[in-house]
């Protein structure tokens, strides 16, 4: 009889162990032992049935005969992913400490986890009629979308699913013209690949740009930090950098931040190449996501744009990776998994002995830190690209001030200046809502969610109270609940409430407000995007939404509200995002005839990090913040790690942090190498009724980080109270909130 053989599996479960199964009933040992790593296979679980992915077979388990059960089926021929993904799958589960099982997932397509087959489905395509061919060129103006349509099927012939997402057009148009006779649907015709790599002739690089784009190493591992401020021309740099590896035969990944994914930017991509390209977003339904993900791996993809997930998108020859707007936020997952995309490129680049580009205005300072000692290649573009010139900022004090609904006499009045010239203005307020709280003029009571420390925010659109943190909505009360006064009054400026101010104080200019209420519909943001781009004067006010992604050319004039909020908090990270987004909502500004003018309100204008800001720029204020990072110890010069630890009952989750640390101390004492802080509440305490409480654990050097981490996560594990507590590690954390 032949030896028993074992199947080892992670499966979609918190436990951070692997779990062995007997192959199916009715295989051959023999063959089994020659199952790949990376397939999936179906399993029972309890009463349920999971999806699993198989990492090894062995002749060895840790189970008793007893304990082990079949398998049900094998669902892949071959791996899902090429062996490099897979390992640098593992190795990320392993370093950001997330049971394997669950990252694995998370790195996997909804469809493929559901245990959809991992085909591409050929669906119809749409093509013209001979009616629609015998159109002139331009025909269709009054409906720009058919008209769109019209002009890539006279230019490409046959438009995919896909390529309609991708290029935004609404499967109305397309229904409008098969209705009219001059579309319709076919099956496609087999692909032949075709052999232009440009559909549209590149820029004439300027001389930095030529620069930035020679020094990028065609093949091998380098990271180079592309550096330059918004429209300085990095995208162009991109483009030029692709042409090159499509032309050896490789293929790019591109990722960019889940705002900055916009229509524009993919139609940017399709505009220049002759050759496959596909998005990766939340945009898309799981088909589409399914089938651009197999197109990448087939290789018939050339090129992969997408947001944070998609840096686990398999390639069949992967040429270069290109991160940009690197120092974003939405790189980095927020629970579950929560790794870094950005961080994961350099490992996957590195894995993979490919180049890699990190793109920023205002690059994360540990992307500078990392440039400083010569680990990234630091690669600048000055100036900015076709004659455009850098806006003007201007400090206004507010201290001692009569302000008109938040805004200065000085503002409106250069808000009226620039509208009457028939330009466009920006109003930028990180707050959405109407005020951000609600106040009892006669005793001072404020308005709270009864579920988090955190006050409730007035909404007038509906008119409704609003917790931004755990979604909790109520009535406005009509009288104090403390005092029963009637004299209850909205506290400061959101969104809602600049927008009514600006309309009051311009009624004959649209105002239009971009924030996450007021885009809420699906294609909402592009059509206010659109209304924008016509150029006619107008007034936008809206929050970080309008910081990214979208450049509009006619804003002449950038009025910042209120930028104070990041100098006070108590999160470290706190000035280096506000320094980031404030540059950020200038660069929308201006345009080579039209230089922009910025105008910053602040009540600390004296302060020492506003006034490097702004009179000695980004570079000069992230030199500052990395002096005072590398005296209190914080990244990115010591390692940081926190242990996240909630409950409905606060004293559990202090008590489990208690325990961690005497257990982390016993592992590894505090010795000059690792040292601890807490446990520590979170900056907000209490969320959606749960006390959420933290554990620092920081450290020189990475590696005995990395062990005392796997050590302790084995420990808690094991320790009966941590059943009690909802717990996970964060490694690198972005968000110390
Ligand atoms: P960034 O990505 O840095 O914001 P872009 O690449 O989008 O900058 O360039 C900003 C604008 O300048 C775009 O309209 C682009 O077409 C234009 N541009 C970029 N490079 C050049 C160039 N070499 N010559 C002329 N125009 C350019
Ligand atoms: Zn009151
Ligand atoms: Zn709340």
């Amino acid at each position: 009889m032949a030896e028993p053989v074992y199947l080892h599996l992670a499966l979609p479960t918190p436990l951070r162990r692997r779990f062995d199964y007997l192959p199916p009933e009715g295989t051959d040992p023999d063959q089994v032992r020659h199952w790949p790593a990376g397939i999936r296979i179906r399993v029972p679980f309890g009463k349920q049935e999971l999806i699993g992915i198989l990492l090894g077979v062995s002749d060895h388990t840790h189970l008793k005969a007893t304990q082990l059960r079949p398998a049900l089926e094998r669902l892949d021929e071959t791996p899902l992913w090429p062996d490099e993904l897979l390992q640098l799958c593992l190795w990320a589960a392993d370093y950001y400490q997330c049971p394997v099982g669950e990252a694995l997932h998370v790195a996997l397509p909804a469809l493929l986890r559901q245990g959809a087959p991992a085909e591409r489905v050929t669906e119809p395509v749409w093509q013209l009629t001979s009616e629609g061919k015998g159109l002139p060129e331009g025909a269709l103006s009054r409906a720009p979308r058919q008209a769109m349509l019209l002009a890539e099927l006279q230019r490409r012939n046959q438009l995919s699913r896909a390529d309609l997402a991708l290029l935004d057009i609404p499967r109305s148009a397309v229904k409008a013209l098969e209705d009219k006779g001059l579309v319709e649907t076919a099956p496609p015709t087999p692909e032949a690949p075709t052999p232009a790599l440009l559909s549209e002739q590149p820029l004439t690089l300027n001389s930095e740009q030529a620069a930035a784009v020679s020094r990028i190493k065609l093949k091998g591992f380098q990271v180079s930090l592309l550096d330059g401020a918004t429209g300085s021309g990095k995208t162009e740099v991109y483009l030029q950098a692709i042409a090159r590896t499509l032309a050896q035969g490789q293929q790019a990944l591109v990722l960019v931040p889940e705002i900055g994914l916009t229509p524009q930017t993919l139609a940017r991509f399709q505009r220049r190449f002759a050759q496959p390209v596909v998005a990766l977003h939340s945009g898309m339904n799981d088909r589409e996501r399914l089938d651009s993900w197999l197109q990448a791996r087939s290789g018939r993809a050339r090129i992969v744009i997408g947001t944070r997930s998609a840096i686990f998108t398999p390639l069949a020859e992967p040429g270069i990776i290109i991160v940009d707007e690197e120092h974003d936020g939405s790189f980095k997952q927020q629970d579950g998994f929560r790794y870094s995309a950005r961080d994961l490129a350099v490992m996957r680049a590195h894995r993979l002995d490919i180049p890699l580009v990190l793109g920023s205005a205002t690059p994360a300072l540990e992307t500078l830190h990392n440039a400083h000692q010569g680990r990234y290649q630091h690669l600048h573009l000055r100036q900015r690209a076709g004659g455009a010139r850098p806006p003007t900022v201007e400090l206004q004090d507010l201290r001692g001030v009569t302000l008109h609904e938040g805004f200065s006499r000085d503002s409106l009045a250069a808000i009226r200046a620039q509208i009457e010239m028939g330009n466009q203005v920006l109003v930028f307020l990180n707050r959405r809502g109407y005020a951000p709280t609600l106040e009892c003029h006669s005793c001072g009571w404020l308005a709270e969610c009864l579920h988090c420390d955190a006050r409730l925010t007035v909404h007038q659109h509906p008119r409704h109270l609003h917790c931004h943190h755990c979604s909790h909505q109520r009535a406005v009360p009509r009288r104090c609940p403390s005092c029963h006064s009637a004299q209850l009054e909205p506290l400061g400026q959101g969104t809602e409430r600049s927008e009514e101010a600006l309309r009051e104080a311009f009624p004959d200019v649209p105002v239009i407000r971009v924030d996450r209420d007021s885009t809420r519909r699906k294609n909402a943001l592009r059509d206010l995007v659109a209304e924008v781009n016509k150029g006619e004067p107008c007034i936008l006010v809206g929050t970080q939404m309008l910081a990214k992604g979208h450049h509009f050319a006619d804003v002449t004039l950038v009025v910042i509200v209120d930028a104070d909020a990041g100098l006070f908090s108590t999160d470290f990270r706190a000035p280096e995002r506000m320094g980031q987004l404030l540059l950020q909502v200038a660069g929308r500004a201006g345009r080579a005839e039209k230089p922009g003018r910025v105008i910053l309100q602040s009540h600390h204008t004296d302060h020492p990090l506003v006034q490097t800001l702004m009179h000695a720029g980004y570079h000069a204020f992230a030199e500052t913040l990395l002096q005072e990072r590398q005296r209190a110890q914080l990244p990115p010069f010591h390692h940081l790690a926190l242990l996240r630890a909630e409950s409905s009952r606060p004293e559990n989750a202090v008590q489990f942090l208690r325990l961690a640390l005497a257990q982390a101390q016993r592992l590894h004492a505090p010795d000059g190498i690792i040292s601890y802080l807490g446990p520590l509440p979170a900056m907000l305490e209490k969320r959606g009724d749960r006390f959420r409480y933290q554990l620092h654990i920081s450290s020189v050097a990475r590696a005995p980080l990395q062990k005392l981490l796997s050590q302790l996560a084995a420990h808690l594990e094991a320790d009966a109270f941590s059943k009690r507590v909802r717990w996970a590690f964060d490694v690198d954390p972005q968000d110390m909130s």
